[in-house]
C-alpha cells in the first residue's frame, strides 16, 4: 500500500525517485507524484493513475539533485489530482509525502484553517504541511519544524519533506509505518520499502517509530524522539534487483506460483532435525528455554488475508500435533474483543510484508497482556519482525504480485515447523515426527510434480469455467482452509464472486444458491473423510451443480459424479494443502488472464496493508 520514495546526491534525483516509484507500484495505488527542485523553487507534478502516467507529465529534460515522490493509496478524499501527493503549505515552499493516517485531522485543520491556512485537499496528510509552516520560522530549521509538527499528530505516519529553503535536505520521521533510509556514496535515499531503491544500494538503516532522520547527500543523521542523536546499524539487503524483474513471464503471480519449490525449500532450509525427527528453531529454544514450552495453555494464531488461512492450517497442525487449545484470530478484530491472553498464552502473528498495521496493533495488545509473541515473516528488517519476541522467516524473497502465493505455502510450511517442535516435546513419538519428516523432504518434488502435472488441465478449465459468475469452493477439514484461499484468490484477482465453505456445511445453507450456472470447486484427497466429502459432492450432483474435484491420484471418484477432475500426487493428508494449493492459485490465474484482469495489481487492493 501507498509508497515513498526519496533521492539526494549527484545525480538525477527525478530519475531515482521514478525509478523507486516504479518499483513500488506491486504494491497497490491509485495516485503519483513526484516534488523536485526547479530554479531554487518546489516544482510538484502529480495526478490520479499510474506511475507510467506521471512520467508522461515530466519535461525530459529535467535534472534536480533532490526529490521526493509518492503513490497513494487513498484513505482519506477520493482518488483525484488534488488529493493526490506531494502535499504543501499554502507558501508553496514546503512538499509533504504521507503514508498512513492522522487521525486527529479534523481538529488540526479547523485550527489551522481559523489561523489563516488555505486548504486544497481532502486528505488527512495537508495538516503536516501546514503544521510544518507554522512552526517554520526565524531560526528554526526544517527538522526542528517537522518534529513540533508530528508532535502534534496523532495517528500513524512515514513521513517525508523537502523545502525549497534548505534544499540541501531531506527530512524522514515515522510512527508505526515504516521508512529505511538507503546509505549511498556520496548520496543518500529515503523509502518505505527497500525494494524502491535496491537497484541503488544494499544498505540499509530501519528508522524505529518516534525517530526522525536528516539526510543530505553526504551524512545521515537520526535523532530518537526526546531529540537525542542516536547511532544506528546498517544492515545489508541480501536479495538484489533480479528478484523484482518478471524473469521471463508474464506475470509476476505466475513467476511466484513457479517458485514454490524452491521458496518452500529456503523456508524448510535449516529447520529440519532429521535425527530426532523434530524442527530445529532457534527463535523458540530462545522464546522458551528449559522446560517452560510446557507452560503454553493456549495459543492464539494472528493473521490477515491470506495469512488468516494459513493460520487456520496452523491451527490444526498445532491442535493435532501438540493437543494445546489453538484459536486463530482476524489481527483487525482482535484489539477490539476481550481476548484471553495471559503470560501463559503463545502468539504466533504472521505477516508476509511485517507492516500490515492491523498485526501489528495486535502483536502489541497481546504483548501488553504478557503474551509471548513469535512472528513468521517474510520481509527481513520489517516492523513485525522488529516487535515480536522472536521469529522465523520465511525467506521466499520478494513478492511483488498482489495476490500472495509462495509466502502461503511457506506460512503453512513454518506453522508445521512449530507444530512439529512442540508436538514433540508433548505429544508426537520420535516413529511420527521423522515420518513426518521422510515426507516433508519428498515435499519439493511434489511441488514440482503437480506444477508440470495440473497447468495445462487447469488453464483448460479456466477458459471454459471463466464466464461463470460465482463458485463455490468446498473442503473438509485441512482442505477446509485450501478451500478459503483458493475462493480468495479468485475474488482477488478475477473479480468473480467466489466463497468458501466447509463442505460439511454447504447443507446448512449455501446450497440454496447451486443451479447449474453455480459451480463447485471441491478440494477432496484421498484422506480419512473422503468418503464423506463424496457425499456432500453427490449433494451438489442432485442439484445439477456443476462439480471441479481435485484430488489425488490415487482415489477413485464414482463415473459422472465429476464435470472435471484434477489430480495431485498422493501424500500424508497434513501435507495435502501444499499440493492443493498451486492448481488452486493456477485456476484464478488463468481466469483472471482470460478475464484480461491487472492479475498483480487488481483494483482496489494493496500489497502491505500499512493502514489499520
Ligand atoms: N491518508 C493519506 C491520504 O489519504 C495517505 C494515504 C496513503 O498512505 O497513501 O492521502
Amino acid at each position: 500500500m501507498c509508497g515513498i520514495v526519496g533521492y539526494i546526491g549527484g545525480s538525477n534525483a527525478v530519475n531515482a525517485v521514478v525509478e523507486g516509484l516504479h518499483r513500488l507500484e506491486y504494491r497497490g495505488y491509485d495516485s503519483a507524484g513526484i516534488t523536485f527542485l526547479e530554479d531554487r523553487e518546489l516544482k510538484t507534478i502529480k495526478d490520479k493513475g499510474r506511475v507510467a502516467h506521471l512520467v508522461d507529465m515530466i519535461p525530459p529534460e529535467i535534472f534536480s539533485e533532490v526529490a521526493i515522490g509518492h503513490t497513494r493509496w487513498a484513505t482519506h478524499g477520493k482518488p483525484s489530482h488534488e488529493n493526490a501527493h506531494p502535499h504543501h503549505d499554502c507558501g508553496g515552499t514546503i512538499s509533504v509525502v504521507h503514508n498512513g493516517i492522522i487521525e486527529n485531522y479534523i481538529l488540526l485543520k479547523e485550527l489551522l484553517i481559523k489561523e489563516g491556512h488555505k486548504f486544497v485537499s481532502e486528505t488527512d496528510t495537508e495538516v503536516i504541511a501546514h503544521l510544518i509552516e507554522k512552526y517554520y520560522e526565524g531560526s528554526i530549521v526544517l527538522e526542528q519544524a517537522v518534529k513540533m509538527a508530528i508532535d502534534s499528530l496523532e495517528g500513524t505516519y512515514g513521513l517525508v519533506v523537502l523545502s525549497s529553503k534548505e534544499p540541501d535536505k531531506i527530512i524522514a520521521a515515522r510512527r508505526a509505518s515504516p521508512i529505511i533510509l538507503g546509505v549511498g556514496d556520496k548520496e543518500n535515499f529515503v523509502a518505505s520499502d527497500a525494494t524502491a531503491i535496491v537497484k541503488y544500494t544494499k544498505k540499509i538503516i530501519y528508522l524505529e517509530d518516534g525517530e526522525l532522520a536528516v539526510l543530505t547527500r553526504n551524512d545521515i543523521r537520526i535523532f530518537n524522539q526526546r531529540n537525542i542523536k542516536v547511532d544506528k546499524k546498517i544492515s545489508s539487503i541480501t536479495w538484489d534487483e533480479k528478484h523484482t524483474s518478471k524473469d521471463g513471464y508474464p506475470h509476476f503471480m505466475l513467476k511466484e506460483i513457479h517458485e514454490q519449490p524452491g521458496s518452500f525449500h529456503n523456508t524448510l532450509a535449516g529447520h529440519i532435525d532429521a535425527e530426532e525427527g523434530t524442527a530445529h528453531l532457534g527463535g523458540m529454544d530462545n522464546l522458551f528455554p528449559g522446560n517452560s514450552i510446557h507452560r503454553i495453555r493456549r495459543i492464539v494464531i494472528l493473521g490477515c488475508g491470506t495469512s488468516w488461512h494459513a493460520g487456520l492450517l496452523g491451527e490444526y497442525y498445532l491442535e493435532r500435533l501438540t493437543g494445546i487449545p489453538t484459536e486463530v484470530e482476524y489481527a483487525s478484530e482482535f484489539r477490539y474483543r476481550t481476548p484471553s491472553i495471559d503470560e501463559d498464552t503463545f502468539v504466533i502473528a504472521l505477516s508476509q510484508s511485517g507492516e500490515t498495521a492491523d498485526t501489528m496493533a495486535a502483536i502489541k495488545e497481546a504483548k501488553n497482556r504478557g503474551a509471548k509473541v513469535f512472528g513468521i515473516v517474510n520481509v527481513i528488517g520489517s516492523s513485525v519482525s522488529r516487535e515480536v519476541n522472536q521469529g522465523l522467516y520465511i525467506h521466499v524473497g520478494p513478492e511483488i504480485g498482489v495476490a500472495s502465493t509462495k509466502a502461503f505455502l511457506s506460512q503453512a510450511a513454518a506453522l508445521f515447523l512449530i507444530a512439529l517442535y512442540i508436538g514433540r516435546k508433548k505429544i508426537v513419538s520420535y516413529k511420527e515426527g521423522m515420518e513426518y519428516i521422510a515426507e516433508l523432504e519428498k515435499l519439493e518434488d511434489k511441488l514440482r510434480a503437480v506444477l508440470a502435472g495440473t497447468e495445462k488441465k487447469v488453464k483448460e478449465l479456466a477458459e471454459k469455467y471463466a464466464s461463470y459468475p460465482s463458485f463455490l469452493y468446498l473442503g473438509r477439514g485441512l482442505n477446509f482452509p485450501i478451500a478459503l484461499e483458493g475462493a480468495l484468490k479468485l475474488k482477488e484477482i478475477s473479480y468473480i464472486h467466489a466463497e468458501g465453505y466447509p463442505a460439511g456445511e454447504m447443507k446448512h445453507g449455501p446450497i440454496a444458491l447451486i443451479d447449474k450456472n453455480f459451480p463447485a470447486f471441491f478440494v477432496a484427497p484421498g484422506d480419512e473423510i473422503f468418503e464423506k466429502s463424496l457425499s456432500n459432492i453427490q449433494e451438489i450432483k442432485a442439484r445439477d451443480g456443476k462439480i471441479i474435484i481435485l484430488t489425488d491420484e490415487g482415489s477413485v471418484i464414482p463415473e459422472k459424479l465429476a464435470d472435471d477432475i484434477i489430480r495431485i500426487p498422493a501424500t500424508i493428508e497434513v501435507f495435502y494443502p501444499f499440493l492443493e494449493i498451486i492448481p488452486l492459485q493456477l485456476f484464478a490465474y488463468y481466469i483472471a488472464v482470460k478475464k484480461d484482469r491487472d492479475v498483480d495489481k487488481p483494483r482496489n487492493l494493496a500489497k502491505s496493508v500499512t493502514v489499520e
